[in-house]
């Protein structure tokens, strides 16, 4: 019997292709001497896509005829365009909840350090200035702050339950006011100016693209502090810089940059910036976990004709395959 065949367009975590093991046959797009001559051998072939972090537009869909699903390991899908998939009747599906806690740590992480200076301490006492003199005073406390959260989704929550046991206060902004008991911000300027520590965990791509500009880091303020785990788009880098640069904000814990793995020459200039190489689900049980969802999407789909975890775009299809 013919495997169905999966196009990898580049290496993933190693779950996924051991997953896949028989009943897949898996297509290693970035292991052939002439992709192209692959595709147009193949393309026709290829039922779905196994995607790490490729760009996925509507031109790349176009040369796959007969592609069902795109099972996305991540769960920001900003590089897929699931519109013009679900336009052709492609199912889209990403990884989400597998990964909360890890990312809500990393965000903990960098908060406790921008706050706290301490990889400046920590650099200070490898380079022998301790047995000089005592490390200075830092400025900044957590106690007694408001955390602002932009983006109260899943990571977003977990986050906000982490840092009410640091005794912070939680408000959000989100398009819409959700249930819960924490403040509701109806825009982000309003958010920026009732809080003094502003935590980015919105989806990325063009609807959410600098919505931190110099305003709202003017509106955050000399003691506010940014937190970003979500996508470098969502930020104005260059504005960043600045507001770094002269204190209009005190300091940022950055996981994420607008041209990675580039990172905005301002931003590695100024020393009240943690600025970190998108580690924020780096860990390996947690990557293990998405490669078993990425799996699970696929296995599900081609089985059942039902994914596990379909994005927002792609729901009003998976209801029709259903019904
Ligand atoms: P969710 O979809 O659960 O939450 C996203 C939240 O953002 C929702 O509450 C949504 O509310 C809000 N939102 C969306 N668009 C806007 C907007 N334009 N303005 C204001 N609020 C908005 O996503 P997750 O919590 O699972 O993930 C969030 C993001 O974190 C991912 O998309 C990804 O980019 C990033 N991420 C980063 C990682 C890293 O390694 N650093 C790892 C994992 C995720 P509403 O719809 O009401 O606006």
């Amino acid at each position: 019997m013919t495997r169905p065949l999966v196009l990898m367009p580049g290496p993933m975590n190693p779950r996924v292709a051991e997953g896949l093991g028989d009943r897949f046959e898996v297509l290693r797009l970035w292991e052939a001497a002439d992709p192209d001559a692959v595709l147009a051998e193949r393309g026709k072939e290829v039922v779905a896509v196994a995607n790490g972090g490729a760009r996925i537009d509507a031109a790349f869909l176009d040369r796959f005829p007969s592609l069902q699903l795109v099972a996305s390991f991540g769960v920001g899908y900003d590089q897929i365009d699931a519109a013009a998939a679900a336009e052709r009747g492609v199912v889209v599906t990403n990884t989400p909840g597998v990964l909360d806690d890890e990312v809500a740590d990393t965000a903990m992480g960098l908060l406790l350090m921008a706050a706290r200076w301490l990889p400046q301490a920590e650099r200070y006492l490898r380079a022998g200035k301790w047995e000089e003199r005592s490390y200075p005073l830092t400025p900044a406390t957590l106690k007694g702050r408001t955390m602002g959260i932009l983006g109260l989704g899943r990571i977003g929550e977990a986050i906000a339950q982490r840092a009410e046991a640091f005794g912070i206060s939680i408000a959000y902004h989100n398009r819409s006011r959700k249930d819960v008991a924490y403040s509701y911000y109806p825009t982000l300027r309003e958010l920026a100016e009732a809080v003094d520590i502003l935590t980015i965990v919105v989806p990325g791509g063009g609807g959410t693209k600098h919505l931190v500009d110099a305003e709202v880091l003017r509106a955050l303020g000399p003691d506010g502090i940014l937190i970003n785990v979500a996508r470098g788009t969502v930020v104005d880098e260059a504005a960043l810089a600045e507001a770094l640069a002269t204190k209009t904000i005190l300091a940022a814990g950055l996981d994420v940059f607008e041209h990675e793995p580039k990172v905005h020459p301002g931003l590695l200039e100024v020393d009240n910036a943690v600025l970190l190489p998108h580690v924020g689900s780096g860990t390996v049980p947690t990557r293990d976990a998405m490669g078993r969802l990425v799996v699970e999407n696929l296995t599900s789909w081609f089985d059942s004709g039902v994914p596990v975890t379909p994005v927002a775009e792609s729901k009003g299809l998976v209801t029709k395959a259903r019904g």
